[in-house]
């Protein structure tokens, strides 16, 4: 089968899962763009209503926000957890948290390791975490040139803030580390940690090429967490981490063009789905992270010109229980956020589509040239003579003709 023809199958497929999802929520959005009419059985079709990612610029005064996760902490095939990459006009692009599972859907956008380097980190909770050890050692061993570099919150001590929790989790994927060391440049294995203090108000923690990034303390779990504000080309985007409503944002995400902020699964929810007792589903329902009512309640004062709900599993039933929730307080333009949805925000419209990628993304080159490996004999090599000793040569001799292939090939001494 050519590639073309394999292509299109897998276009297709996607397709069908990103028709039913459309199909679900193509009433609660006020935002989709108009599909149009087809004139022609041969000719090109109109809106799709979806994004095919690498295939359209991006405008100087637009800013790109892709949801790569809006799931929860347990894992589910269909939802990561939290992460939203911001892409703007002027080529820089922004990771807002990092949950675990998100980066095969980040990976799919095809964007090189160096254009995503960038991470924010509302809070240390895994499921907005959890997969900074993918963008790490995947993006290192895929074409990311130099360092990661990571902004996050202290903690109310030190043993509770990103910097201690990046050292340490260095630490911990020590192995994975010197492993790679020996065949590849460290460079790209370094993380630099910029930590700004969690009580900041709207304080600006980025400022570089017209792009300013704000915080602002959230009420979550501990003390710690924050959210984010996003500024480029008089555009406002607000990233909301885990919180309960919390004054903050009432004052500093007013206005917003797109107000990104938690809302939960019900309380009869997380009896029915999670298996939570009452009291406990009240607790974390209504208490440590943001009911639907409550998040409606959010949206209507801060009057954003949109307002995106997330952090739930989001199928019929919750979906629909979430809504009602949010309607009560609410009529404002809404979406209750999957995976791979998209947003085109400028200052003439805001446009939700759905991200179409495909599920065997390979990694993409960018424009840097890959840094040396190192030279030889400057790293320990960390296979002992008592590994080595266990070499067995019918291996090589079986693969022989394939390397002096290979090597002739590639003019390979
Ligand atoms: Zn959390
Ligand atoms: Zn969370």
């Amino acid at each position: 089968m050519g590639d073309q023809s394999m292509q299109k199958i897998i276009q297709k497929q996607v397709m069908t899962g990103v028709l039913l999802l459309l199909s679900s929520f193509l009433t609660v959005s006020g935002v989709m763009a108009a599909g149009g009419a087809v004139k022609s059985p041969t000719g090109i079709a109109p809106d799709r209503y979806v994004y095919y990612p690498g295939t359209e610029e991006l405008k100087k005064d637009e800013i790109r926000l892709v949801a790569c996760g809006t799931g929860l902490p347990a894992a589910r095939r269909d939802q990561a957890a939290t992460c939203f990459l911001a892409e703007v006009g002027n080529g820089d692009k922004f990771l807002f948290d990092i949950g675990t599972g998100s980066m095969t859907n980040v990976a799919a956008l095809m964007i090189p390791y160096d254009f995503i380097n960038k991470v924010f980190l509302t809070h240390l909770h895994t499921d907005h975490w959890g997969d900074l050890a993918t963008l790490w050692a995947g993006g290192w061993t895929a074409g990311r040139t130099g360092p990661l570099r990571i902004w996050g919150p202290t903690g109310a001590t030190k043993d509770m803030g990103t910097a201690y929790a990046v050292e340490h989790f260095l630490k911990a994927y020590n192995w994975d580390a010197k492993t790679r060391n020996f065949v590849l440049s460290p460079k790209p294995g370094e993380i630099i940690v910029k930590e700004f203090d969690y009580k900041a108000e709207n304080a600006v923690v980025y400022q570089e090429n017209d792009v300013t990034i704000k915080t602002l303390p959230a009420i979550h779990a501990g003390d710690g967490p924050v959210s984010f504000i996003l500024e480029y080309a008089g555009l406002k985007v607000v990233i909301g981490g885990d919180t309960f409503p919390n004054k903050w944002y009432i004052k500093y995400a007013a206005n917003a063009d797109l107000a990104i902020h938690e809302t939960f699964l019900t309380p009869p929810d997380l009896v029915k789905f999670y298996g939570q007792s009452p009291g406990q589903a009240l607790g974390v329902g209504t208490q440590i992270h943001t009911s639907p009512q409550a998040f409606g309640k959010v949206m209507s004062t801060i009057k954003p010109r949109h307002a995106v709900g997330y952090h739930f599993f989001n199928e019929q039933g919750t979906h629909d229980d979430i809504l009602m929730g949010v309607r009560e307080t609410y009529k404002g333009p809404l979406s209750l956020a999957v995976d791979n949805m998209v947003w085109n925000i400028s200052k003439e419209a805001i446009v939700e589509r759905m991200v179409v990628s495909p599920d065997q993304a390979w990694s993409v080159a960018g424009p840097n040239k890959p840094p040396n490996p190192p030279a030889k004999g400057t790293v320990p090599d960390p296979l002992t003579d008592f590994i080595k000793a266990g070499h067995w040569s019918p291996a090589d001799e079986a693969q022989a003709e394939m390397i002096k292939d290979f090597k002739a090939k590639y003019n390979m001494k």
